[in-house]
């Protein structure tokens, strides 16, 4: 069964579409965040980060960067976050990789998904060597 944005790219359902290239779609969120929220996702349909290859990653990030630069001059934009999830505990309700581009003005009331609490500096070291040990090269 297609993904729903799969559905989108085969022309199944609609989408108001901003930009597109051979990997990848821009389009607008059917339930925004704030104006403009714009999802860049790869054509070809992989779930999460995880799963996606490293070449249809970076081509998201490409077209996450032009559409950025759109949002900034077409919406006067004061910031904009992007985020990206995987796997239901993150949050993640469509499993096809996207990134979600969220303009942010002064003052507005979206808000921010955790509450930050300063670290214990040796656990950080801790996890970050754990981390490194786990790092495959390509
Ligand atoms: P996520 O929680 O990262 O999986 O977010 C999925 C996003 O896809 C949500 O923000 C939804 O509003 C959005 N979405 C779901 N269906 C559609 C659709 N048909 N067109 C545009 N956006 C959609």
């Amino acid at each position: 069964m297609p993904s729903v944005f799969s559905r989108i790219v085969s022309g199944e359902l609609p989408s108001a579409k901003v930009y597109e290239d051979d990997e990848t779609l821009a389009f607008m969120d059917i339930n925004p965040a704030s104006r403009g929220h714009t999802l860049v996702i790869c054509k070809e349909e992989h779930p999460d980060i995880f799963t996606t290859p490293p070449h249809l990653v970076a081509a998201v990030a490409r077209t996450a960067q032009k559409v950025a630069l759109a949002l900034r001059d077409a919406l006067d934009i004061d910031g904009l976050n992007i985020v990206q999830n995987n796997g239901a505990a993150a949050g993640q309700v469509v499993f096809h990789y996207h990134v979600h581009l969220i303009p942010r003005w002064k003052g507005d009331h979206v808000l921010r998904p955790w509450t930050p609490h300063p670290a214990d500096p040796s656990e950080l070291r801790t996890i970050a060597e754990r981390i490194r040990a786990a790092i495959k090269e390509d």
